[in-house]
């Protein structure tokens, strides 16, 4: 256990903030000691869903369990919550167990993959999830099963309750063979200007791979926690009173009431994208990223956000959600 641990290395924004007491989790057994009889106001994994307002109160665990704990080599896995995000669809692709192509490149943990149903160009994490291993704080290890988890768009069971789970493990399973998602975002234009007619799993990672380096900041030299804000899901009603100001709007269906519209669209249309001040703005490519311009504070972005969700609402009356955890909340 350390006290005053600077924490702006760990968390891709690269903003200020100071972990009062920082425990790095290394080994399950910790789990049981004195620290853990309550909840640790912020589990910590690889800080990229995460905006931080200068200090954090108590005690940040940094998830670093790491590795594959089992698999039984016909493309079943249970994976520690450490791992690194990347490196593990990397693995499951060379190891010849395809499906998460889409998913690639997503920066993080397998631990915080759950947290929010990650997800990327037409795909979630939690097709491909059979259990969450945790630990409940007051009771101990419990499995979670994909029902218990309750997933939803860049939601789950985790999210909805913050600090009472440390998720331990992922179980995933890869061994069915399913068609290969290339309707979403850029991917078929990608293939084809590469002049690839017949893709493999490893084509279209690739492809994901150049269209996310191109659209994206690297984190390492503009601080950003990726996509700050959810797309909002309004009724079709708003949306076809909206589309008579705006024609062109985009919009994807959920069921037969409800549209999602693209948030970086509408803060791009209210005038912001590239809009900021000297420490923080939306990014010139995408609008839907905020970016430490240099010397960002955590309240500096808050509070640029919340300008930007002020003028969203004012120009469209749509409300847009930070997707980013705030910690302390
Ligand atoms: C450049 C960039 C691109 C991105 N692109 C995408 C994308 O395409 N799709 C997408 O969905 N997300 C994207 N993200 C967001 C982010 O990568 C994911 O949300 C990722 O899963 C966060 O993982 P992490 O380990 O960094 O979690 P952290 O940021 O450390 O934590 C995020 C949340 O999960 C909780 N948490 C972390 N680990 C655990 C654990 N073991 N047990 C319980 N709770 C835990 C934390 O307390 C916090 O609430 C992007 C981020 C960046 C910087």
């Amino acid at each position: 256990m350390r006290e005053y641990v600077d924490l702006r290395r760990c968390n891709t924004f690269g903003l200020p903030a100071v972990a009062e007491r920082y425990l790095p989790l290394t080994d399950l057994a910790q789990l049981e000691g004195p620290e853990f009889r309550q909840s640790p106001t912020l589990v910590l994994g690889g800080g990229s869903n995460l905006l931080l307002l200068e200090e954090i109160p108590g005690l940040t665990v940094h998830v670093l369990l790491s590795g594959i704990a089992w698999s039984d080599g016909r493309g079943r896995f249970r994976v520690l919550a450490g791992t690194d995000w990347n490196q593990f669809v990397r693995y499951t692709l060379d190891t010849g167990f395809p499906g998460m192509e889409n998913l690639i490149l997503i920066p993080g943990t397998v631990g915080a993959a759950p947290v929010q149903n990650i997800g990327a160009y037409g795909a979630e994490v939690s097709e491909f999830i059979t259990a969450v291993q945790a630990w409940e704080f007051g009771r101990g290890m419990v499995e979670l099963s994909p029902e218990d988890c309750a997933f939803g768009y860049r939601d789950s069971h985790f999210k909805r309750e913050p600090g009472r789970y440390l998720i331990t493990a992922v179980d995933f399973d890869l061994s069915r063979r399913r068609p290969l998602k290339l309707e979403y975002g850029a991917i078929n234009a990608e293939l084809e200007a590469e002049g690839i007619t017949d893709p493999t799993p490893r084509d279209v990672a690739n492809a994901v791979t150049r269209i996310r380096r191109s659209k994206l900041p690297d984190w390492f030299f503009y601080g950003n926690s990726g996509s700050f804000f959810k797309n909002p899901v309004v009724s079709r009603g708003q949306y076809t009173a909206l589309q008579t100001e705006y024609p062109d709007l985009p919009a994807y269906p959920i069921d037969a009431d409800h549209v999602k519209l693209p948030a970086g669209w509408l803060i791009d249309r209210a005038g912001l994208r590239g809009a900021g001040t000297e420490t923080v703005g939306t990014y010139e490519r995408q609008a839907l990223v905020m970016v430490n311009r240099g010397g960002a504070t955590g309240r500096d972005v808050l509070s640029f956000s919340e300008r930007v969700r002020g003028e969203v609402k004012g120009k469209f009356g749509v409300e847009i959600e930070r997707e980013v955890q705030l910690f302390p909340a």
